[in-house]
């Protein structure tokens, strides 16, 4: 049952915590649960109900059996559908915003990315008209052309650091483009997802159009990927289980599987960049939802004829724009990292940097002693070989290095197994275009540095950090299979 609650601005009168399964709330049919604690207060914020196979075959099997008349409707009808969810889900922002607050610490005024959430249901929804086939004459006596038509049931598993978002990435593309969907959300932030099919429940979309499992990548997760009635998947999340749910995808059925992964982002700051851009640009990267943002420039190599300059400035900068707080107080700008085992890790990594005797000019420790707040770290001198380097640490744990030569950083900002996103700042046009040639990454920066994307720019990785496309057109590729058709005249 929802558990009743009663106390903050934004607060839903009750948090939703059972499954959503054919246009129904239920609990799973185990009866377990578990629980959710906020990562500020570490006080117990929800227990959800956990879905197992079982559930995921009854998300299935509605996915299924909604199919046939989602994807036979007039695309405009799917639009419209859309776009009433998008209504639904503008109404909830402050809920949405507190529930994440309450189970992964976003701060309820950070603007990253969840705000723009119904905006994303409406681009998809514009997008209905646009998923066309083409026509050939080039064979004499034939007529052909390509069919776009959408999967059937698919699945999508997603991470916690930007529920909603991430999560309507995936089902807008998917149900505008004519399928029907299962999504697994993540153990540790599970609650917004949920207040968001409570959105699409009051829109009135179809029942089985879209459902939603909170629970574990085992044995949820594994179900979902193994699944044979599921034949197009999604997952955002890290890049070892990316490697798994490949392999699963492959020992079942096959299933079409697009990886959205991890990063170790470069940034590199040239001796005529603006620092005055640059600086602020580099802080709020790694600052951002505290570090835990797959894009952030988590690696900067700076020349060395401005080091000095631009690491105090940074310091000053990320002392001034790290200060954290209670992320239910609207004031708050930066969070605590998303759980115990997130925390941990962050500390791994802090305490790999005092035995490898790197120099750290900011934080490198807890902050406070309640709840999981890291200090902004700021690291300098890292060997490239460095765990420090080479690993997605997704903490507010910044490496900053430095070069001479752009052939020397162009290899170091490349060395990597990732390829996610990369920026550069400088002044000189053409170095900048040689740099974004050169780039191995789905994404890169001039003069600017992430979360910069746009809604009509695809977002994909290079690489470890996956493959296909979310946004844009292409996105629309990637939900959609394609037939050849052949008319003899
Ligand atoms: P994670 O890989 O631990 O988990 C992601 C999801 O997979 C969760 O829902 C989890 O329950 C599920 N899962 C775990 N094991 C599974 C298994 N064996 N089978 C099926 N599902 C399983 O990642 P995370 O800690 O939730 O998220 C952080 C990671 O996500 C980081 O690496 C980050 O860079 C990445 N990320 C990437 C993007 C992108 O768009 N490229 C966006 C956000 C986050």
């Amino acid at each position: 049952m929802a558990q009743l609650v009663t106390e903050r601005p934004g607060k839903p009168e009750v948090i939703e915590n059972r499954l959503y399964i054919n246009g129904q709330f239920v609990p799973s049919q185990s009866g377990s649960t578990f629980d959710i604690y906020n990562p500020a207060t570490e006080a117990h914020s929800a227990s959800v109900y956990e879905a197992g196979p079982e559930d995921v075959d009854l998300a299935v099997a509605a996915a299924k059996a909604a199919f046939p008349a989602w994807s036979d409707l007039n695309a405009l009808q799917r639009a419209h559908h859309l776009e009433k969810w998008a209504n639904a889900l503008e109404k909830c922002a402050p809920e949405l915003a507190y529930l994440d607050a309450i189970c992964m610490g976003k701060p309820i005024n950070s603007d990253f990315f969840g705000s723009l959430a119904p905006t994303m249901v409406r681009v998809f929804a514009s997008k209905a008209l646009d998923i066309l086939g083409d026509t050939s004459l080039n064979t004499p006596n034939f007529m052909n052309m390509t069919l776009r038509q959408p999967y059937g049931v698919c699945g999508a598993i997603i991470p916690w650091n930007g529920p909603v978002p991430t999560m309507i990435m995936k089902v807008g593309a998917a149900l505008i483009t004519g399928n029907t969907i299962v999504v697994k959300t993540s153990e540790k932030a599970p609650l917004s997802c949920l207040l968001a099919a409570r959105c699409a429940q009051e829109a009135g979309l179809p029942p089985g159009v879209l459902n939603i499992l909170s629970g574990y990548g085992r044995p949820c997760g594994e179900a979902i990927a193994r699944h044979m009635d599921i034949r197009k998947l999604s997952f955002t999340g890290s890049t070892a289980t990316g490697k798994l749910i490949q392999r699963m995808a492959a020992e079942s059925n096959l299933k079409s599987v697009d990886l959205e992964l991890g990063g170790k982002s470069p940034l590199i700051i040239w001796d005529d960049a603006d620092l005055s851009k640059a600086v602020p640009a580099a802080a709020q990267s790694i600052l951002a939802n505290s570090g835990q943002v797959c894009i952030a420039s988590s690696r900067v190599y700076v020349h060395a004829a401005i080091a000095q300059q631009f690491i105090d400035l940074l310091t000053t900068t990320m002392r001034e724009m790290g200060k954290s707080g209670d992320p239910l107080d609207p004031s708050t700008m930066r969070g605590p990292q998303a759980d115990a085992a997130q925390f941990e890790r962050v500390q791994g990594y802090l305490q790999l940097a005092r035995e490898e005797g790197v120099e750290i000019h900011l934080g490198g420790g807890r902050e406070g002693s309640q709840g999981y707040f890291i200090e902004p770290t700021l690291l300098s001198n890292v060997p490239e070989s460095s765990k420090l380097v080479k690993e997605e640490i997704f903490g507010p744990v910044l490496v900053v290095n430095t070069f001479t030569d752009e052939e020397e950083v162009m290899t170091r900002a490349n060395d990597t197994e990732y390829g996610l996103y990369a920026s550069v700042y400088t002044r000189d046009m053409s170095r900048a275009l040689r740099a974004a040639k050169r780039f191995e990454a789905g994404s890169v920066c001039v003069n600017c540095t992430s979360p910069m994307m746009a809604f009509d720019m695809p977002f994909g990785g290079w690489k470890g950090s996956g493959q296909g496309q979310e946004l844009s057109r292409y996105a629309m590729d990637c939900w959609t299979q394609l037939k050849s058709v052949f008319i003899a005249l």
